[in-house]
């Protein structure tokens, strides 16, 4: 007898959904908290000369040491701390899970959150206990802390900013979190280039903090590259399960030129967040639309009609995530990401289109 998938394949993976990435061929993709912006042109051939160097015929540099250095020195890590990258912060996230929860551990974060907390969970095989925000998006302090307390969680995901939501948590709230975690809390700022706090300078006082970034949100999405910050002794551990060679060596070099020209790119977040905030004017102002304020590079709003407006902007070209029937909290909610002036234009008025169709 031939074996089916449904005769190897765990249930718990038969059970998932995956995640999905449409095909946004010829749309406006405001979908996957992309920058908008190009490089510029003389960035671009900068880069291209770079490659023309690359020894394709060997192996990364395994360390990636150059890369670190310059990560160190651009995002402030502080002194007598580590990094540890990985292939976009996704992956980072499943070295984590991995090493602490593994199969049979719990991962705990709050709900709504990002997908891959609960999906790299179940990949793993750890048990992934999910603790409801307020219903202004808020940390739920009392409900997490008994939720540590019940489920002793190996590791805790934080997204600050979060995602889907755009919000920042209470910082206060965050670092009783971390004192009361039996294990380690990551807080991940993906979101960093678009919000005004992070917990990096914070990692010396608290034992059990890694503080995650990605490149990805700031605009080299196509490089995959994530960093995790935290305490030698941490990252030595979780760096075992690290597969050779994780961070190509294009990444390598384009990202550590790129550090070299941070100025580019936080200039570009710049621009994402000042139309971040006329877009929320604009959204606020249509009628039957609540749009909550971000500190991201998104906004998630609300209509009491989400599918109706995710196909409508579809069919006028305009591609955003709708979370609808994702969770509780965000019933008719949708998600768009903060594009150039031109694409959030084209954005309002096919939204305004749909509603008034
Ligand atoms: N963390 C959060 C909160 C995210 O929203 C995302 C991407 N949507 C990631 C991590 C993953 O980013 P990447 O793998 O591109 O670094």
């Amino acid at each position: 007898m031939p074996k089916t998938p449904e005769d190897v394949i765990r249930a718990e993976i038969l059970a998932l959904k995956g995640y999905n990435v449409p095909d946004a061929t010829g749309m406006v993709k405001l979908d996957a908290m992309e920058n908008p912006y190009p490089l510029p042109p003389e960035l671009r051939a900068r880069l291209a000369r770079l490659v023309e160097e690359v020894s394709f015929n060997r192996y990364p540099d395994f360390s990636a040491t150059g890369l670190k250095a310059a990560l160190r020195r651009e995002l402030d890590v502080p002194d007598g701390m580590d990094l540890m990258l990985g292939n976009g912060s996704d992956e980072l996230i499943q070295m984590v899970i991995t090493a602490t929860a593994g199969s049979g551990g719990v991962v705990l974060s709050v709900e709504p959150a990002f997908v891959m907390f609960r999906l790299i969970g179940t990949f793993v095989g750890a048990r992934y206990v999910g603790v409801d925000l307020r219903n202004d998006f808020s940390l739920d302090i009392e409900q997490t802390l008994a939720a540590l307390e019940r489920e002793r969680p190996a590791v805790v995901f934080i997204a600050y900013p979060n995602n889907p939501t755009g919000n920042l948590f209470d910082a206060k709230l965050i670092e009783r979190v971390i004192e009361a975690a039996p294990g380690l809390v990551v807080v991940d700022e993906a979101y960093h280039a678009f919000a005004g706090d992070s917990f990096m300078a914070r990692l010396p006082r608290h034992p059990n903090l890694l503080v995650m970034r990605t490149l990805s949100k700031l605009g080299l999405a196509g490089i995959r590259l994530g960093v995790l910050a935290g305490g030698p002794a941490w990252l030595k551990e979780i760096g075992k399960v690290r597969l050779p060679y994780n961070i190509n060596t294009l990444t390598q070099i384009i990202a550590g030129e790129m550090l070299q020209h941070l100025d580019v790119l936080t200039g570009q977040a710049g621009a994402i967040k000042l139309e971040r905030g006329r877009l929320l004017q604009e959204l606020q102002r249509i009628r039957g639309v609540t749009a909550y304020p971000s500190d991201a590079n998104f906004i998630l709003f609300r209509t009491n009609e989400a599918e109706r407006v995710f196909d409508g902007l579809k069919q006028r070209g305009v591609l955003i995530r709708s979370l609808h029937g994702s969770h509780r909290l965000l019933a008719g909610c949708l998600r768009v990401t903060v594009g150039t002036p031109d694409e959030n234009a084209a954005f309002l008025t096919a939204l305004k289109q749909t509603l008034t169709a």
